[in-house]
This record gives structure tokens, sequence and C-alpha cells, in this order.
């Protein structure tokens, strides 16, 4: 067989050249990956084993080892797991799957420094090739189970990798890192050094559910050990006391299930007792990955049966709206050989997902209380997904409403709960008022906000998708309406005051000619023409009727892929603006109402415009507009 000879793909490169010139301080955490990679490909091995009779597999001695060769300069890492095909050697090495990466990339063009650079790795976490920061070639010797060939694969990182096949490998995954030499400037150990890697082991390995033995070196060191040492204690951390375990094991285990390489924000722990009896370790990420809303986002927990891990990405352990919470639960009565179908549909497995999110929700709520920073970080980053639950999770509602918090106009940079908010409400104010759109900035310019600005009446910002569906849902809190100031009719002052509705009934005689005119010289863009209540500075602005879709929800509904008719919306005009005072007088005055008609156009896109629509034809509008602007100079 030939040895071929690939190029990276281009992510891969640029990634690479990362490594090698090592932006990544701790360069330990190498051996870590390499050795999470071996124990999944050992999970993997048991788990087909387990579902499939016909691969004939031995997996009565499934392990990791490491050997060291000091003369040579070598350090090994080798696994009898699951191995990988010719095909997958080079989708899964070649390339990087993963679908952040391109996110990823381009935000590390535009970290300028190497601590930001530093920052991403972190972040996005590079498994295998991490090798590359401490060895300046690598070579992959693996033969996937039941498969009779194997594949060799080598790189020195530089741009390509060669492929061969190879007849004698073992079943399994061997990588060898011919090491650069240790140095001190650049955080290189010795990692040929047995102590060193027993170190490295025990600090971010112990946990591994599988034997990591250090194979002897022959001769070596006087200490002459001719059986194999195993240097972790595969003690399942969640099985261990709280006392017994340090924060940065925790932390250790969340990197292995994650990915991620930075600590994670918060570690929860539970323990079921009783008739049924789990154990869970779940871990809050301190940062929301970056497919977190694309489909293919791969969400739940590690599913162990008395220690044997029986289901990898256990969805149905964790609704939806939890999808970023990662971790292990562990039951003591559960069917070895379940599937994916069955367990959907487990008593027992609802019964954790109910106990496992009030637990998830309670600890939000404690950090809340207790530490107003983490939360704060906390909702930043989860916010957006833990807000489906108000939808898609009745039964948690309240207690998602306890912990959800929002920007308001109350203050530039504190959010508030909806708790605060009815605190803070105005004598006879009776309703919960929130905008949605694309920006804080933009709804606080807003044309729908004035009045409540010059009522000093609060309003909830919400800048997330997800808002508009949830405050429908919603729709009530303690009794308090849930009211966008963008919908029907508001009334902030003329609720009860008698001077102020005969006003009203003055002003909307003396504009209803001019109203019903707009409406039929508008019919095809608004279903109706009224007087504002809730305008201050600006002539007009367009609102929704109370049960309307919003324009943002129509396009949200066409982006999924639906067909939506557009709705018809409602044009207000504030009454005390000199331009809509001189519009009526003029529509009062005039024969020839051509004109009029021009300025019915200009100020339906100027209300389109200003709350951040673009007006149907762009191109006339502004040639209307430049015209009008000429005649002014006139
Ligand atoms: P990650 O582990 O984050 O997916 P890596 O770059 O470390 O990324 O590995 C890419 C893929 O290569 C893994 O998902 C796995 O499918 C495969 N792989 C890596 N190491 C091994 C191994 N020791 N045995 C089998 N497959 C492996």
């Amino acid at each position: 067989m030939p040895t071929e000879t690939f190029e990276f793909q281009v992510e891969a490169r640029q990634l690479l050249q990362l490594m090698i010139h090592s932006v990544y301080s701790n360069k330990d955490v190498f051996l870590r990956e390499l050795v999470s990679n071996a124990s999944d490909a050992l999970d993997k091995l048991r788990l087909d084993a387990l579902r499939d009779d016909s691969l004939d597999v031995d997996t009565s001695d499934l392990h990791i080892e490491i050997e060291l060769d000091p003369d040579a300069r070598t350090l090994t890492v080798r696994d009898n797991g699951i191995g990988m095909s010719y095909d997958e050697v080079g989708n899964l090495i070649g390339t990087i799957a993963n679908s952040g990466t391109a996110a990823f990339l381009k935000e590390l063009k535009e970290a300028q420094d190497a601590a930001g650079a530093e920052g991403l790795i972190g972040q996005f976490g590079v498994g295998f090739y991490s090798g590359f920061m401490v060895a300046d070639e690598m070579t992959l010797v693996t033969r996937r189970a039941g498969e009779a060939a194997g594949t060799r694969w080598s790189s020195r990182g530089e741009g390509t990798y060669t492929l061969e096949r190879v007849d004698d490998a073992p079943q399994g995954t061997a990588v060898t890192l011919h090491l650069k030499p240790a140095d001190a400037e650049n955080q290189l150990h010795d990692y040929t050094s047995t102590w060193k890697i027993k170190e490295i082991v025990k600090r971010y390995s112990d946990f591994i559910t599988w034997p990591i033995r250090l194979v002897p070196q022959p001769g070596g060191d006087g200490e002459d050990t001719p059986e194999p040492e195993t240097l972790n204690s595969m003690k399942a951390l969640w099985a261990r006391s709280r006392d017994e375990v340090s924060d940065d094991e925790y932390h250790e285990l969340y990197k292995h299930v994650s990915h991620d390489w930075r600590d994670p924000l918060e570690t929860i722990r539970l323990q079921a007792e009783g008739t049924f009896e789990y154990q869970a370790l779940l871990f809050l990420p301190a940062h929301a990955p970056h497919d977190l809303f694309t489909r293919d986002f791969r969400r739940g927990l590690q599913l162990y049966v008395k220690r044997v891990l029986i289901m990898d990405d256990c969805e149905a352990l964790l609704p939806p709206y939890l999808r970023f919470v990662k971790g292990v639960v562990d039951a003591q009565d559960l069917s070895l050989n379940v599937s994916r179908e069955i367990l959907q549909q487990d008593r027992h497995i609802r019964m954790i997902q109910r106990r496992l999110t009030k637990k998830v929700l309670s600890s939000v709520k404690e950090m809340k209380a207790n530490d107003p920073d983490k939360y704060t970080a906390f909702w930043r980053e989860f916010g957006a997904v833990l807000k489906e639950g108000l939808f898609g999770d009745p039964d948690n509602r309240d207690a998602l409403l306890a912990v959800a918090s929002f920007a308001s106009t109350h203050s530039e940079d504190e959010a508030t709960t909806l708790q605060q908010y009815v605190e803070r409400m105005k004598d006879g104010q009776n309703d919960i008022y929130y905008m949605t759109g694309e920006s804080r900035q933009s709804l606080e310019n807003s044309p729908h906000m004035e009045a409540f600005r010059a009522r000093g009446v609060e309003v909830l910002l919400l800048t997330d998708p997800v808002d508009e569906v949830w405050v429908d849902a919603v729709g009530e809190f303690e009794g308090k309406a849930l009211r966008s100031v963008a919908k029907g009719e508001i009334d902030l002052d003329v609720q009860g005051d008698e001077k102020a509705e005969a006003e009203r009934e003055k002003q909307s005689e003396a504009y209803a000619g001019l109203l019903g005119w707009l409406k039929e010289q508008l019919a095809e863009d608004v279903k109706d023409v009224r007087l504002s209540t809730r305008l201050t500075v600006s002539p007009a602005c367009v609102v929704s009727d109370a049960h309307d879709l919003t324009p943002a929800l129509e396009n949200m509904y066409r982006a999924m892929g639906q067909e939506v008719p557009t709705t018809k919306r409602i044009l207000e005009l504030n009454a005390a603006h000199p331009l809509v005072e001189s519009l009526n007088q003029a529509y009062q005055e005039r024969e020839d109402r051509t004109e009029l008609v021009e300025t019915a156009e200009l100020l339906h896109g100027l209300a389109v415009l200003a709350e951040g629509g673009q007006p149907k034809e762009p191109a006339r509008f502004v040639k209307l507009v430049a015209e009008r602007l000429e005649r002014g100079l006139h």
C-alpha cells in the first residue's frame, strides 16, 4: 500500500500553526486530551460490543497505556478501544468538524494578542491537535474494531499529513508524540519523565473509569517495576463524599465530559436515595457554546448504571431548555441495555428529569441570592435558552420566572426580575409593559416608548428572539398583564380621568375626517389610522393589534420556512405634532388633495423607519423626500 499525502483543511492548518507556535501556556493539558480521547474510544467499544453481538472483540481488559522512551524522546498513549477506519482517520483527524470552528477562526483573526488567542483556544478546545504544543511530529496507528487492516497517520503539523495502510496494527489507537526538547521559557516540561507523567495523570485524569497504566521502562531509573503501574484511582467523583473531592477535580471531570477547556461556572451535586437511587453531578458552563442555537447541538448527560457508562449523550435526562448543562447521572436500577427510544418513555428517567430540572433551577436561584455577579454572568450566557422553558415547561414556569431577569428602562446596567418590576409599578398602573426588538438602543429610541418615557413608566426591553414567544405564552405575572408598548391601544393617563377623556373626545371629532381619508389612502398598507396616546415627540408610529403577530415574529416564522401572510398594522398620529396639525388643516382647506396623498405616504414611511423597519419602496421614498427638501429651499 502506498503512502498517500494529504493537505489539511484550511481551518485545521491555521489551528495547527497556533498549536505549534503554542500560544496556550498550560501545555500539560495535551495529555489530558489524548487520555480523554482514549477513554471515549474505550467507552464506545464497550457500548458497541453491548449492542452488537456480532462484533467479535475482546473487552475483558480495556485500558489505556502510556509508554515513555527518554532516548528516542517519544511518548505514546495507547488504547485498545474502538479505533478508526482509514476514512475515519482522514475525516476525524484531518479536518476540524467542530461546528464552531468558522466562528472560532474569525474571532481568532480579530484577537490581536496572544492572551486573546489563548482564551479562544481554551474556549474551543482542540483535542488531538494539542499534541503539537509539545511535539514536532505525531504518529497515530489505529485499527477499527471488527476490521482487518489498520491505518497509520503521520504529520509534522505543517500543512500535510500522510496516510498509509498497515497490516499488523493492534485493535485500538496508539498516538506517538515526538517531543520537542524541554524548555523552561516555553513551559515545556520533560514529558519523558515518569514522575511528571504521573503527576499530570493524577491531576487531570484520576477519575477516568479505565485504568491508565504506565508501561515500565526496561532497566530505567533503577526502579525496575516489571508490572505496569496503574496511575489513576478510577473512582467516580460522584460516588465520593463532597469533602473528599476538590473543586479542581470536579472541574477536570467537567472538561472531560464537555470538551471545554475552561472551568465550569457551577458544580451541582445531587444524591437521590430511597427506592430509586441515583447520583448526579451537573455542571453549568461559564460560557455558552457557539452552536447552542443550532439544530445539531449535541446535548445530553452521560448516563451510567452502577459506574458503567451506558449512554454518552442521554437527552432524556434534561429538558431542551437546559441543554447547555453537562454532567453525569449514575443510577442503581436501570437496565444496562436500553435504547434511546425506551429511555424517553421510562418512568424513572422522567422522574430523574423532573428532579434534575428542579435542582438546576434552585441552584440558579441560590446563585442569584448569594452571588449576584455569578448569576449575572450565568444569565447573560444562558438566559435566552432558559426563557424557552417559559413556554416549553409550564410546570416550572414560576421557578423560571423567579430567576429570570430582563433589561429595563429602570436601569442602564442592572437587569430586573418581574417581581422587582411589580414592586416599582406606579399607582394606577395595572400592566407590565415591555417592548421587543433588536437592541436596547433601537428600543429606547423607538417612538412607541415616548409616552412611557415622558411619564416615567418603566418598560422591559426584550431583545432575544425568544422573547416574542414567551411573553405571549406567559401572559401575566401576579395578575398583571404583560403588555407590549407597540401593540393595542395604550392609555397611560386617561383611565378614570374625565377631563382628559373629554379632551380626547374633542380631538377625535376634529380629526375624524382626516383619519377616515388617510385610512382610504393607505388601505394597502394599514388597517386603521387613529390618534395616538403613546407619542409625545414623533409625528406618527405604527402599532400592531393586541393579538396580531409582530413583524419580528412573522420574520421568525418565515425564517423557519413557514408561510405567514403579512399582517396589516395600525398607523397612529400624534395630534400635538405640528406636522399632523398642519396636515389636518390642509385636509380641511384644500379641494385638490393630490399632494396630501404623498404626504400621507411619507408619514407612513417615517413611522415605519422610526421603529427600525423599511418603507415599502425605499427608492421612491427617498425620491419623494428629496423633492420635498428641495422645495423647502426655494
Ligand atoms: P474531540 O475529541 O473534541 O472530538 P479531537 O480532535 O480530539 O476532537 O478528536 C477528533 C475525533 O477523532 C474524535 O471525536 C474521535 O472520533 C476520533 N479520535 C480521537 N482520538 C481517538 C482514539 N484514541 N480512538 C478513537 N477515535 C479517536
